[in-house]
């Protein structure tokens, strides 16, 4: 015989008799079916902390490996450092020594079919941006975003040469209408054609392969003020590393190493000071990198 539980569920009329209750799971507390081992909990509640728990263990499982990695590539370049900031001239326990991702741009050549789609892309967005109203006055947080990075920043991405801006490549440099908008804002005199050609003469003519078509050589050649709001904004891990660093305790000079894994690939070091008064080329050296040929007297 069958009879009505709590809340209408079908429980045998004998256990309901003796006053049963059901076994709480011992994770989140929620009532397990009958017979259902105390690991079959299906409520929502326990599952979420079980997802969540085990989300957590890969994040830190990633984490402790992607410090033990730092470690061995910082040690293991620990001449090459000493030799960056010897160069600036600034002793160990006035820098910090940090890391940096690593991309190899290998050959450098314009895709066709690449640049061909952006120019396509271009077009579209400028008529896009010329159909709408121009951006509204430029707010504080655009301004902070158009500034200049810190040059300790800057070097980061002057030794890993450009890692995150692969993503430009697929993405046509993350650029929208948006940016048309904000263009005809600040140089209200240009037309569509005068905005397109700006853009287009900032290509370099040796775009990184694989990488954003605005990805030299030497860096991004899109002015900050005419790039995407995410190329000004966003900060790796690396970089983010950096600033804390540095705001809890500056120092006079950053060497950074450029590393895969545990392996060294490539050392810089930005002399803060001497960037801050006369630009970051004024302050930053590469010092070395895997393979690259040596100057004559080095
Ligand atoms: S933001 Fe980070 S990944 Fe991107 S170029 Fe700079 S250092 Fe490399
Ligand atoms: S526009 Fe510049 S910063 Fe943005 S993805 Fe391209 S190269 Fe990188």
């Amino acid at each position: 015989m069958k009879g009505l539980g709590p809340g209408g569920m079908m429980v045998a009329s004998g256990a309901a008799a003796k006053g049963w209750r059901p076994t709480p799971c011992p994770a989140c507390g929620s009532p397990l079916d009958i017979g259902a081992p105390e690991s079959a909990c299906v409520a929502g509640r326990c599952r979420a902390s079980e997802r969540e728990a085990a989300a957590a263990a890969v994040v830190a499982k990633a984490e402790a490996e992607r410090l033990r990695s730092r470690a061995g590539a910082l040690e293991a370049a620990g001449a090459e450092v000493a030799a960056a900031l010897a160069a600036v001239g600034v002793s160990p326990e006035d820098a910090l020594v940090t890391d940096a991702p690593f991309f190899d741009p290998g050959i450098v050549t314009a895709r066709p079919d690449q640049r061909a789609a952006f120019l396509a892309h271009l077009d579209a967005i400028v008529a896009e941006g010329f159909a709408a109203a121009p951006a509204p006055a430029s707010d504080a947080a655009r301004l902070k975003g158009e500034a200049e990075e810190a040059p300790a920043l800057t070097a980061a991405c002057a030794v890993c040469r450009g890692r995150c801006c692969r993503l430009g490549a697929a993405s046509h440099a993350f650029l929208s209408a948006d940016e048309i908008a904000r263009a005809r804002r600040d140089r209200p005199q240009d037309d569509a054609e005068a905005v397109k050609r700006r853009y287009l003469d900032l290509l370099p003519d040796d775009p990184v392969e694989g990488s954003c078509l605005y990805h030299g050589p030497m860096g991004c050649t899109l002015p900050r003020a005419m790039r995407a709001d995410i190329c000004n904004d966003f900060h790796c891990t690396e970089q983010r590393t950096i600033a804390r660093e540095m705001a809890e305790r500056p120092r006079r000079a950053v060497a950074v190493v450029s590393r895969d894994g545990a392996a060294p690939l490539a050392v810089g070091v930005i002399d803060v000071a001497a960037a801050e008064a006369d630009g970051f080329a004024a302050g930053f050296r590469e010092t070395w990198r895997r393979g690259a040929p040596r100057a004559a007297g080095d």
